[in-house]
This record gives C-alpha cells, sequence and structure tokens, in this order.
C-alpha cells in the first residue's frame, strides 16, 4: 500500500489522501479528505471474527475517515457460524474506561451495541453521563440495542430491559430490528401501523430523538421506518429497502449504527447520516465474501461512500 501526500490533518486543516491499495477488496486509489480528526467511539462486544462487534465498528469507521475509539463491554466466542460464550466485562471496568476516555477526549460521535448484562447496561449509562446532561451537550449517540445474534444466542441479559429502556432515553437515534422495537416498547410490530406505533412509543415514551425501525426480518419488501420527533409530534418515513438474494451476511445491524454514527461524527444531518449509513451497508452486502464455513463477511471498497 503506498501513502501519497499524508501529513498529519491539523484541527479545522483539510488535509487529502490518495492512498494506493493492492489488495483483493480494494482496487482503486482511496481518496480520503479529513476535516481534522474526527472521532467515533464504538461501546460493544468483542467479535474475534471482526464481522460484527467492536472489531467490525472500527473497521466501518475507518473505511468512512473517522478515527475508532473502542470501549469493550464482553467478550464472546464465536466463529462464522454461531457465538459459542459470552462473558460481560466487569462492569467497574468498563465505567473505568468510559471516564477515563471522556476525561482526555470527548469523541464527536458514539455508537452503543451488545451491552451483555444488567449491570454493564447501567455502568454505560453512567459513564455516558459525563458527557454532558442535555441532549445538546452531548455528541450524539447511536444505540443498536443487541438482544440475541443471528443463530438465535442472547447477547444481553433479559433482565437487562429496563437498562437498555433507560439508555434509549438519552439516544440520538435508536436502530432496532421488528423483535427488539417490540421487546422494547410491548408494540406488535407484524403491520406497519404496529411499527408505526412502536417507533412513536421509542421517541416519545422512552425519549430517543429519532428511531430507525429495521424492516430487515419483514415478510416482503425489507422497508425501514425512520420517525424522528418534531415538536410534540412524530414525524415518519418509510425508506425503501431491497432484499439483496444470498447466503446470511454477518454483522449488518452492527455496521448500518457505526456507519450512521461515522458519519454523525463528521457533522452529517441525522437523515443524511442515515441515508449514507443504509447505501453503505447495502453495498458491503452485495459484496460481502465467505470467510469461514458459514456467513458471509460485509466487504468495503474503496467507493462505498
Ligand atoms: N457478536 C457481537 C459482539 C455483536 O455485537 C453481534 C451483533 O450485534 C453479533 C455477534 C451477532 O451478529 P449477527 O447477528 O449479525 O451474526
Amino acid at each position: 500500500m503506498t501513502v501519497r501526500g499524508a501529513s498529519a490533518a491539523m484541527p479545522g486543516h483539510t488535509n487529502e489522501i490518495v492512498v494506493k491499495a493492492a489488495t483483493r477488496h480494494v482496487n482503486a486509489p482511496i481518496r480520503v479528505t479529513i476535516f481534522g480528526m474526527r472521532v467515533a467511539l464504538s461501546i460493544a462486544g468483542s467479535d474475534p471474527t471482526g464481522g460484527a462487534g467492536l472489531q467490525a465498528d472500527l473497521q466501518v469507521f475507518r473505511a468512512l475517515g473517522v478515527h475508532g475509539s473502542g470501549v469493550v463491554t464482553a467478550l464472546t466466542v464465536q466463529d462464522s457460524s454461531k457465538v459459542h460464550e459470552v462473558l460481560p466485562v466487569f462492569p467497574n471496568v468498563v465505567l473505568a474506561q468510559l471516564r477515563k476516555l471522556f476525561a482526555d477526549f470527548t469523541p464527536d460521535a458514539v455508537k452503543i451495541g451488545m451491552l451483555a448484562s444488567d449491570d454493564v447496561a447501567r455502568m454505560v449509562e453512567r459513564g455516558l453521563r459525563s458527557l454532558g446532561d442535555a441532549p445538546g451537550e452531548r455528541p450524539p449517540i447511536v444505540l443498536d440495542p443487541v438482544f440475541e445474534a443471528s443463530d438465535g444466542t442472547r447477547l444481553v441479559e433479559r433482565r437487562a430491559l429496563a437498562a437498555i429502556q433507560d439508555l434509549v432515553g438519552v439516544t440520538t437515534l435508536i436502530t432496532p430490528n421488528l423483535s427488539e422495537a417490540q421487546a422494547l416498547t410491548g408494540c406488535d410490530v407484524s403491520t406497519e401501523e404496529g411499527s408505526q406505533l412502536a417507533a412513536s412509543a421509542l421517541v416519545m415514551n422512552l425519549g430517543a430523538m429519532a428511531a430507525l425501525v429495521k424492516g430487515g426480518h419483514r415478510d416482503g419488501p425489507p422497508h425501514d421506518l425512520f420517525a424522528e420527533r418534531e415538536g410534540g409530534s412524530v414525524s415518519f418515513t418509510w425508506l425503501e429497502g431491497e432484499r439483496i438474494a444470498g447466503e446470511p451476511v454477518h454483522g449488518t445491524g452492527c455496521a448500518l449504527a457505526s456507519s450512521v454514527t461515522a458519519e454523525l461524527a463528521k457533522g452529517a444531518s441525522l437523515r443524511d447520516a442515515v441515508d449514507t449509513g443504509r447505501q453503505f451497508v447495502a453495498k458491503a452486502i452485495r459484496n460481502a465474501e465467505r470467510l469461514g464455513k458459514r456467513a458471509r463477511f460485509l466487504s468495503y471498497t474503496s467507493d462505498n461512500t
């Protein structure tokens, strides 16, 4: 890989870096324009395969041109077939990681993924308090409320539901799939009207600024529902989705939330960040490749954005 014209990015200065790479995934130069260094933080579980969790989030952040920081909430033992074991990190260590990090610098946006245990979820909520109490003070926060892996393994304790509901109140955007939206709100999401009720509850009752209820598990076209608080009410927009044929792909939920987070870290509006994130993930699914025995892995190419 050769790097041309790269110099340290000074805050407020624009540096253009042309990277010429010769790997099996990237065959064209990547042009990255950096406006100072933007930082996205992922608070997530470790996936040794690199297809989901913290390792995947950091790859997405890099692909979208932001620096990735990471606070680990859990270790997992997994391969491309299934999650074999989940080991939450000591809650006080999660809190300590967040406090030390925030005492040092403030990320431009934060993504929360797998929380593993009730205690870890509560420590994440406590740690985020040092970023400020008011929505305007805090950087944007994207919550991917991961309950289960695609193989059905639980990635968070059932009793953590209330702690996750509390976290919804500090989020700029929550990105549940249908069953997660149902678990968080108690709404039956089997119809489009039910999804709207759930999205409305996430915003008006649980306090998120916006919700993206993902329709990937819906029968028929996988349209996503974007719901945003507007004054005292909620606006709804159905975002058309297309089912992309092929074997299962690992880590799509993580990649969607982390790509939206990266765009928010760069200063994009929420709606633009959601649009870019959805396109980024759709492209990475089309390019997905098999590395192990089962699920395919997302592949990010030079023109993903
Ligand atoms: N492992 C970790 C650490 C995760 O965060 C997730 C999903 O969020 C998974 C595994 C499961 O990914 P998938 O359901 O795409 O297989």
